[in-house]
This record gives C-alpha cells, structure tokens and sequence, in this order.
C-alpha cells in the first residue's frame, strides 16, 4: 500500500510538473542589480508575462539615486518615460518655480541669476554667452545624434578634451571658472572629457537644455520611484550581490554566494565597475573588457549640510548653481524635520582630490569655506549626509563620461547581447547617459530584446527616440575655424 501510494505521489508529481510547463510557458529572466534601470527592465517584463527575480547587492533597491529629498524632474518632453512612469504609477509632483529654471552663479560668494550677471558683469557674461554659441555651433554641426562619428571631423572631435578646446575660446578668468564648474558639475572635468561626448550631449538636449530641466520636484526624489517599481514586482531579492553568471544554450546560470538562479535569460544593469567584479562564462567579448577598464566615470558626490536656520540668509541658493570656487552645483532642499538643509554636489577633479578625507574631514572642508562667506554657518550646523559614489565598489563614479577617443572605440557596444545575456544601465544609453531617463530607457530596451530573442526573431537595431528638439543646422566654415 506504501508502495503503491509512493509510485503515485511520484507519479503525480511528474504529471504535476509536466502540467506546470505545459502551463507555464513563460519565459523567465533573472535581472542584476536594481537601480532604475534593473527595475525597469524587470517590471517591462513582468509586464510581457515573464517571470522575473531580481537581484540586487545591497540592502534596499534605488541604486545611485538621488540624497535630494525631492528631486528635480524635467519637462514630460525631455523626460518622457520618468514622466511616463511618474504618470503610470500615480506620483505627485510639485511644481518648480520659475526661478529655478534658469540656472545661477555664485562669483566670489555672490549669487547672480544669468540676468543679474550681465548687468553686473558684462564681460564674464558676454565670455559665457560665447562659450554657448560655440557649443551651439558644434552641437548643430552633428545631424544625427545617435551617429556622433558620422564624419572625419567629428570623429577627430572626439580626440580632443574639452579644456584644450576651451582654451582656445580665451574665456575671461572667471567665466572660465564658471564655465568648468558647470561642465564638471554635469558630466565631469574638462580636461577629461571627450569634446565629442560635450556636443553629442549639446545636440540631444538641443534648444530644451535650461528651461525644461525643472519643472517638477517628486517630493521623495528618485527612491520614491523606485519603491513605485518594487511594489509591482513579484520577486525582489536584497542583500543578493551577484557573483558571476554562466550560461549554456538552454539558459542561465546567476550565482549569489552559493545559491544558483536559473532563467532563460539575464540582464545586467550594473555600472562598468561593479560588472568587472563578475565572473561571466563565457567572458565578455576583447573590445567589452577594454571598455570596463577605460570608459571614464564622472565624479560627483553627493553633501546634504543641515544648519539650524538658513545661514545663507535671503541669498537665494535654490536651484542649479555654479561657484567660481569650485563648491559645485547647489541647491536648498526643502527641512523635513525642521532647519535649513544645504545640499552641495562635489564634482570632477575638486572632489577626486578631496577622495583621501575621511567623510567628517570633506565635509569640514567645504564648512570652513562656507563659513568664510556666510560667518556663523559652522555654530548652526547640526550634521550632514555623504553620498560617495566614487568610493561606492558598487558604483565605481558617478555616470559615464566618455574620455577622448572613448566613442570612437566603445560606441553602442553594450547594446549587443551576448548570447542570453542583456545589458541595461545609463552607461548604455547613447542619447541620454547619466540620467534617469536614461536608466529607465535602458531598462525598457533590454526588456524588449530579451523578448526579442524568446520569440526567436531578430534583434533590430534599437529604437532610440530623441526628445523633441531643434533640428540640425549646417554651419560652413566652423570646423575650419575650430581647427585653426
Ligand atoms: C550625484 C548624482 C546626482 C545625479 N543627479 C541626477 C539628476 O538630477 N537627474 C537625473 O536624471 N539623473 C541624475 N543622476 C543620474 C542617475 O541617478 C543615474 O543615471 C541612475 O540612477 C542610474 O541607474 P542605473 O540603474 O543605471 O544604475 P544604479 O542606480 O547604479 O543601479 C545599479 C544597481 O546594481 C547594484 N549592483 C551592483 N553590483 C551588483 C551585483 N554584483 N549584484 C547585484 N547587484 C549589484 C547596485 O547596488 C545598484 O543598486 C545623478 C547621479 C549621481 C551619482
């Protein structure tokens, strides 16, 4: 009897599992790292019925974003999928006032909106004013965005750094001050930036730059969205970090410490850095493993200062700010429990070199500047958060910023699948690198290759939408000028 009830039970389980997969023919992925591009990915494909686990390393899921308590967000035309998902998950935004919208400059302590700064100072105004047009000039000289290295003359752009081309434009001392900390504060140091990637960027964000950057806070910043994803996703693994990931014709094989997670596929959206930590069998094709150890990486942390009240007095520190003291963009974030909160963005070389100081000895540093120029802002301070992302082994910098020659040698290779493994992240993203949009694109593009390849059809090339935009314009003789 014993027997028999045993040859049954087995028997029921082998009808029950060969009922499971004639039920369960959804294909399944494994999605590493959840950042806002994993979780996108992952949630685009529990949407197409897939059966998804995602694996992220640390404790809680959101990845690099934001320290901002509520963050900015740009117009829904130059971030259409953060405004889609914003919209798609029912997230409140608050309006930005006007006065944020432009961006301000702080000279020797002073704050000058762009306006206040040509009254003011006419010659470091004009002085910036050039540097614009000559970006303008080169963004426009690029037709298609997504094909920065259509022509010989972009290519050899791209073999130029960004200071050497500033300092062909003899910009007054403090427009260049000015004009560095802004280029270092978005993308990274001048002196280690491709010019190419500066004006592919230019032309992306042609004639949308300022005004549409923000237009919205999300009260929560970034981290709200990405518990908007969490909430929706069906597996959700913290704690998990990924030790290497193999992978046969029938499917993939995710290792995190001694626990092994099949899938028919995997995607990877973790940053270069933290993707050079995994084992991959079989290995990354020669040209990927250069790039994991050559693509530059901006610098940028991240400084919440909190004061008892705002010692900056009726200055007005909100928005997007740029020091001629290399103090990086700022901004006021709104107290939750009280105070004046400060937030301060170190970036480029300033904070690669402030990269030996422990986190109260940095943070004292940018203090004991602050306070020769608001005297009494070390009596009020109460304490700080620090984000360093270039510390972070996770993270490895900030966001891509291709070094010169960078495009030339590693332009789209991430968007190649190799063999069940995708690839999302900002650093893969062409159009929009170094931002949520990006990140949130990449996700939704690795999702549709991966549905791609299970339905066996073939991989197009990616669909890469700009944002509404100016269109190109041909300028005779500019590179002639450039280049003499
Ligand atoms: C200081 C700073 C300010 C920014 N400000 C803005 C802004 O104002 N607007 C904007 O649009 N963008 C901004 N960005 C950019 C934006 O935050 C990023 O582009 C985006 O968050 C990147 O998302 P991601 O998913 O590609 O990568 P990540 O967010 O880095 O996600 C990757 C995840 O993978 C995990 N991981 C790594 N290795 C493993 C492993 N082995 N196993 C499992 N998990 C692993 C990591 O822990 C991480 O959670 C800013 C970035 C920084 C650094």
């Amino acid at each position: 009897m014993l027997k028999i009830s045993r040859r049954l039970v087995a028997l029921l389980l082998v009808g029950a599992s060969a009922l499971a997969s004639a039920k369960d023919p959804q294909p399944s992925a494994i999605v590493v790292g959840g950042g806002l591009a994993g979780l996108t990915a992952a949630f685009e494909l529990q949407q197409r019925g897939w059966n998804v686990t995602l694996l992220e390393a640390k404790p809680s899921v959101g990845g690099r974003a934001s320290l901002a308590a509520t963050e900015w967000i740009g117009s829904a035309k130059l971030q259409p999928q953060l405004n889609h998902y914003l919209q798609g998950f029912q997230l409140q935004t608050v309006p930005a006032p006007g006065y944020v919208r432009q961006i301000g400059y702080l000279v020797d302590g002073q704050y000058f909106s762009v306006d206040d700064l040509a009254k003011a100072q006419p010659t470091t105004a004009e002085s910036i004013k050039r540097y614009e047009k000559s970006l303008d000039d080169l963004a426009s000289s690029i037709e298609d965005p997504l094909n920065p290295l259509a022509t010989h003359t972009l290519i050899k752009l791209d073999g130029i750094t960004v200071a050497n081309w500033l300092d062909k434009l003899n910009l007054t001392p403090t427009a260049r001050a000015l004009v560095d900390q802004r280029i270092r504060s978005r993308l990274d140091e001048p002196s280690r930036l491709s010019l190419l990637h500066l004006a592919q960027q230019a032309r992306v964000y042609r004639g949308l730059w300022e005004d549409e950057r923000r237009v919205a806070r999300l009260p929560g910043g970034s981290p709200v969205l990405a518990q908007a994803f969490v909430k929706r996703l069906k597996v959700v693994k913290t704690n998990a970090r990924v030790s290497s990931i193999s992978q046969d014709a029938k499917g993939v094989t995710v290792k995190v410490g001694a626990t092994g997670y099949h899938a028919d596929y995997a995607v990877l959206a973790v940053p270069l850095p933290a993707l050079g930590k995994i084992s991959l069998t079989p290995a990354l094709l020669p040209l990927q493993q250069k790039a994991l150890a050559d693509i530059n990486y901006g610098w940028r942390d991240q400084m919440l200062l909190k004061f008892k009240k705002p010692v900056w007095g009726k200055a007005r520190l909100t928005g997007e700010i740029f020091s001629d003291k290399g103090l990086g963009m700022l901004w006021v974030e709104p107290a939750l429990k009280g105070g004046a909160n400060l937030l301060i963005n170190l970036s480029g070389d300033n904070a690669r070199l402030l990269n030996a100081f422990g986190d109260r000895q940095m943070v004292d540093q940018v203090l004991i500047r602050f306070d020769q120029r608001y005297p009494g802002a070390r009596e009020q301070f109460t304490g700080f958060e620090l984000r360093r992302f270039g510390k972070d082994g996770l993270a490895g910098g900030a966001y891509v910023a291709y070094g010169p020659g960078e495009i030339s040698r590693y332009w789209r290779i991430w968007e190649k699948p190799l063999g069940r493994v995708l690839f999302a992240g900002e650093h893969t993203e062409v159009l929009y690198p170094g931002t949520l949009e990006g990140a949130l694109r990449s996700g939704q593009r690795a999702a549709e290759q991966a549905s791609l390849l299970a339905a066996g059809k073939p991989l197009e090339a990616p669909k890469a939408k700009l944002a509404e935009s100016k269109p190109a314009e041909q300028k005779g003789g500019f590179f002639s000028r450039l280049f003499n």
